[in-house]
């Protein structure tokens, strides 16, 4: 017998689909293609940021928007199981605002490039790319692309 909800299952599964997603695979090869060399999942720094250009000290995270709640059109929460999914909501945010603190504090710079621009219907690359390279080559510590819509 499954002891999991429907719900817990399908966030066991999104867990598991979480690395090397569709947006981090595009993200990576623009980069690569571009001249950027980086590091995959370091473990060894808070959050294990997706992508760590150590050249720039920049760590990327590459968010799903539903998850890590950017704000934009496809930041729905379920009707069902409200309780379940809105906890669920505050630790990933708990954690993604730890990390990113934790990141800064020991002079990283942290990139967060949300799936929306990536993938989808309002995608742009553009706007990443641009961004991208404005923030990589600043002193900026922090990016967030796009902003919540
Ligand atoms: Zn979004």
């Amino acid at each position: 017998m499954d002891v999991h909800s429907p719900e817990q299952r399908s966030f066991n599964m999104s867990r598991i689909r979480g690395k090397n997603t569709r947006p981090e695979i595009m993200v990576r090869r623009w980069l690569w293609a571009n001249g950027y060399r980086y590091r995959l999942h370091r473990k060894d720094l808070p959050g294990k940021p997706d992508i760590v250009l150590p050249k720039y000290r920049a760590a990327i995270f590459v968010h799903g928007c539903f998850w890590h709640r950017h704000g934009c059109k496809t930041t729905t929460t379920p009707s069902t199981n409200m309780e379940f999914w809105l906890k669920k909501f505050d630790d990933t945010i708990n954690r993604d605002q730890r990390n990113i603190q934790t990141l800064l504090e020991n002079g990283w710079r942290v990139g967060i490039v949300w799936e929306c621009v990536l993938t989808g219907k309002n995608a742009d690359l553009n706007i990443f790319t641009k961004h991208f390279r404005e923030w990589v080559h600043s002193n900026t510590m922090l990016l967030s692309v796009p902003n919540s819509l």
